[in-house]
């Protein structure tokens, strides 16, 4: 497997839940490593830009609603497989279907307050690194 750096987002239910830590502690045992990082409340121009992917959905209005009702905490996980191996510790996108011990499962409330957003293959994790990271070394990516 290859050295993989992908883009996690602890959304805003995780980040009022006061979790941040907690949840970056898994990514850390799990042997990831945050390569950059960075809090901030994101504009409905940037959360609109950055699921754009999704802007035919039926939910993106609630989804980009939700990600711009609070701060996130975005960062770069760099290791081994790092894209599967992330989405693996976030468990299903909906809570309720999420493995037992997984990210989602215990810290998710909601499909729509589910905690995390992993990127889900090497292409668009390029893209979202480099969208909240443009500086990050691209041989890395
Ligand atoms: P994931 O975050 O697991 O990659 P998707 O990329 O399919 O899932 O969807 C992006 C986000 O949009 C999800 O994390 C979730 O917050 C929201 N979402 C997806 N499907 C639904 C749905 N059916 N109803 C409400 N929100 C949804
Ligand atoms: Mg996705």
């Amino acid at each position: 497997m290859a050295i993989e750096t992908t883009l996690s987002i602890l959304k805003p239910d995780a980040v009022r839940k006061n979790v941040i830590g907690q949840i970056v502690s898994r990514f850390e045992a799990a042997g990831l490593q945050v390569v950059a990082a960075q809090l901030r409340h994101l504009s409905r121009r940037e959360a609109e830009a950055f699921y754009a992917v999704h802007s035919e959905r039926g939910f993106f209005k609630d989804l980009v609603e939700f990600m711009i009702s609070g701060p996130v905490f975005v960062q770069a996980l760099r290791g081994e497989g790092a894209i599967a191996l992330n989405r693996d510790l976030m468990g299903a996108t909906d809570p309720k279907k999420a493995a037992p011990g997984t990210i989602r499962a215990d810290f998710a409330d909601s499909i729509d307050a589910n905690a995390v957003h992993g990127s889900d293959s090497v292409e668009t994790a390029r893209a979202e690194v480099a969208f909240f990271f443009p500086t990050l070394a691209i041989h890395a990516r």
